[in-house]
């Protein structure tokens, strides 16, 4: 039996090696790009007994085990470690999130916003709760259908540029970072040491908690512990809410939207002059 990719025959691969290794097969299996993961010595390591990086790669369950079958072949592995499927692409493959219920919960640093899937009272008819809206852009919505929950989240770096996105339930991040993590039902974006880009944790089949973190549209910046959320460029601070059935959970934007009305909560800041400059402003809407 091959055990070379037993961790306690292998012992720990250093940390700074592992996210070397991460970061050069772009953070996914290099096969499939799949967000989760193992490390997988190429050479066995009853063989080489020293934890070499360039001999060490990432592989899904699903294609460590064809490893392990003797079904991939480490020819064909080491044709991929040297072109990883998600370095080409610059982001992760999708990754299916299992959510369902008639009731979600989404927390943004200590600020807890539940929506449940009764029709929007004044129309009678289902419309998407949106938890999190900034500039009148959907950042966080959900959609109930039947029994399950579609959620879509689309998170921007400081030059709108999409980092992260779930899209009716499916994840994917750019490749990047200087490190990210997935790390049991958290996911970590990392622009250096320490520095937390984004700290999302899922924890289905009901409830998203971004709890570190930086947000940004349009040259609005929050900055998110678990603390509190704070809107950087107007020093405001956002925390204990609890928000429930509003189809709208927390605004921040240039002008009030008129589907704002029950809102629960309502920001609007005029003075764009205070914000970080960017080149591409992101319209409402945008799906
Ligand atoms: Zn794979």
């Amino acid at each position: 039996m091959d055990n070379s990719c037993n961790e306690q025959v292998t012992r720990e691969i250093p940390a700074e090696m592992k996210r070397t290794i991460r970061k050069r097969c772009g953070f996914g299996c290099v096969v499939c790009g799949h967000p989760i993961y193992e490390y997988h010595h190429m050479i066995e390591w009853s063989i080489v007994k020293e934890h070499k990086e360039e001999e060490i790669t990432l592989l899904c369950d699903n294609h460590h085990k064809q490893v392990h079958k003797n079904l991939l072949p480490t020819s064909i592995v080491r044709k991929f470690n040297s072109k990883p499927y998600n370095l080409d692409r610059g982001e992760s493959s999708p990754m299916p999130l299992y959510f369902q219920g008639s009731l979600f919960k989404v927390i943004i640093g200590n600020n807890e916003y539940i929506a449940d899937d009764s029709p929007e009272p004044i129309f009678n008819e289902k419309v998407p709760s949106c938890l999190l809206m900034i500039d009148m852009v959907p950042i966080i919505y959900i959609k109930f259908e039947d029994d399950q929950i579609l959620l879509t989240i689309k998170l921007y770096d400081k030059n709108n540029k999409l980092v992260l996105r779930i899209i009716d339930n499916e994840l994917i991040y750019s490749t990047g970072h200087w490190d990210i993590t997935f790390i049991k039902n958290r996911l970590t974006l990392l622009e250096g040491k320490r520095q937390i880009t984004l700290g999302i944790e899922f924890s289905p089949p009901s409830q998203v908690h971004v709890y570190n973190g930086k947000i940004f549209l349009n040259g609005l910046e929050l900055n998110i512990t678990r603390h509190d959320l704070k809107i950087v460029n107007y020093n405001g601070v956002v925390r204990d809410n609890h928000i429930r059935r509003s189809k709208i959970g927390l605004y921040i934007g240039i002008e009030p939207h008129p589907g704002l009305m029950g809102a629960a909560f309502t920001i609007i800041y005029t003075d764009l002059t205070r914000r970080h400059k960017v080149n591409n402003w992101i319209p409402p809407f945008t799906e």
